[in-house]
């Protein structure tokens, strides 16, 4: 790719485990407007398993919290960014999925030494409450206008106090994440009206609607998101329906929909205070055992909600998805549904105990017939994508070596 610098009008990365060491060669090789698509597996390294070596790969702490696939895709973009803005070019993203056990993301890479400099802007920091889970961005630059001139200049900070309003814990500091918007709308109905008309060329029909149907109805300016079931965990109370909960939101004046990377995540501009007063409402006709009263949700529940939550039923509390039932989320082709094992890899007794025999079999057949491709299923897995994904390609040879000997 180094060698033919702006030549290509796409570029397809994808390899087993991070991209991180591609980008720098990728970024320059892609002609100006032309597409760079990228995949990354290594998601427990992009999800918080392990943020120094996400930090030292990617350049960004990520965080553990029900939005880490998000934080994921948004990680990465950003190092794209930094890689692209050191030959004076940015991207544009126009679709970015968290799917099965990876990240996918397509972006366009144009040339302009003046439009880099908008690179702050679009970059934030996430404060994430190690008690609450409530999280605060805060941008890296703003803008400020003079004279008909527009400087950028360093974020106001802190974007938090100290102590976390809602509940007294401490912060931590995420980031710097991709915060503006992560697909572009336009582009992705017209993709979604293209595969629609020719349904019959797209053999993962349904899983090609059904994410870009779930994609084309999220809040294109809200970064990560809330999961209802994590509020709920945190106050220990029941849980409302997420109509009731879209609705409550809606009532008091604010934007919510769902997101494409969790079927029980809320994307909405409202916020935390709102968020739980709402909850503090709800929790008020539906009450809780008492709690030890240094617990988060015993802080947050102390306290007055200043607003009064409208749980009556909102017209656009269902997406218009939902309202259409048209399928968004679609179950796991089969048991055990994980990644498969890298090719030409000897299957040791680690693998056995992890995947079952059966599955083993099966795959092992399968390589024999058609090679191996670690993503060639359909079907959607949300919880099991961090963690569950061995990083065989950083293991030392000693290691590997140790491993054989022990099976032979
Ligand atoms: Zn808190």
């Amino acid at each position: 790719m180094l060698t033919h610098p702006n030549e290509f009008d796409v570029v397809d990365l994808d390899p087993y485990g991070a991209p991180s060491v591609f980008l720098d060669s990728a970024v320059q090789s892609v002609a100006d407007g032309g597409i760079l698509m990228c995949t990354a597996t290594d998601m427990a390294v992009l999800c918080a398993a392990n943020g120094e070596v996400c930090y030292s790969k990617y350049g960004s702490y990520p965080l553990r919290g029900k939005y880490c696939h998000e934080m994921a895709l948004r990680i990465l973009l950003a190092s794209i960014e930094s890689h692209a803005n050191r030959y004076k070019r940015y991207i544009v993203p126009v679709l970015s999925v968290q799917m099965d056990f990876y990240v996918r993301v397509f972006v366009r890479i144009y040339t302009s030494a003046s439009d880099v400099k908008n690179t702050p802007l679009k970059l934030s920091y996430v404060y994430q409450c190690i008690g609450c889970d409530s999280f605060h961005l805060q941008t890296v630059g703003r803008t400020v206008s003079k004279d008909k001139s527009v400087r950028c200049l360093p974020g106001f900070g802190p974007a938090v106090p100290q102590e976390c309003s809602d509940c007294g814990k401490k912060f931590n500091m995420g980031g710097p994440i991709w915060s503006a918007p992560i697909h572009d709308q336009e582009w992705v109905a017209a993709m979604l009206a293209n595969v629609k008309s020719m349904k019959e060329r797209y053999p993962a029909y349904e899983r090609i609607s059904a994410v870009l149907t779930t994609v084309s109805e999220e809040l294109p300016d809200i970064p990560l998101f809330l999961s209802l079931h994590n509020l709920c965990a945190t106050l220990k109370c029941t849980s409302p329906s997420a109509v009731i909960f879209r609705s409550a939101v809606i009532n008091a004046g604010y934007r919510i929909s769902g997101t494409h990377v969790n079927p029980l995540g809320l994307k909405t501009d409202a916020p935390m205070n709102v968020i739980w007063d709402i909850m503090r409402c709800w929790v008020r006709n539906h009450p809780v055992k008492a709690q030890p009263s240094d617990q988060s949700g015993s802080v947050i529940l102390a306290k007055e909600p200043v607003l009064q939550a409208n749980f009556a039923r909102a017209v656009a509390s269902l997406s218009q998805a939902q309202a259409k039932k048209v399928a968004r989320f679609l179950p796991n082709p089969e048991r055990n549904w994980g990644p498969k094992l890298r090719a030409g890899r000897q299957i040791t007794s680690k693998h056995v105990s992890l995947l079952g025999p059966k599955a083993l079999n099966a795959m092992s057949n399968h390589e024999i017939g058609e090679g191996s491709n670690h993503e060639n299923g359909d079907g959607s897995n949300h919880e099991n994508g961090d963690g569950s994904n061995h990083e065989d390609a950083e293991e030392p040879a000693a290691k590997r070596k140790k491993t054989e000997e022990s099976d032979s």
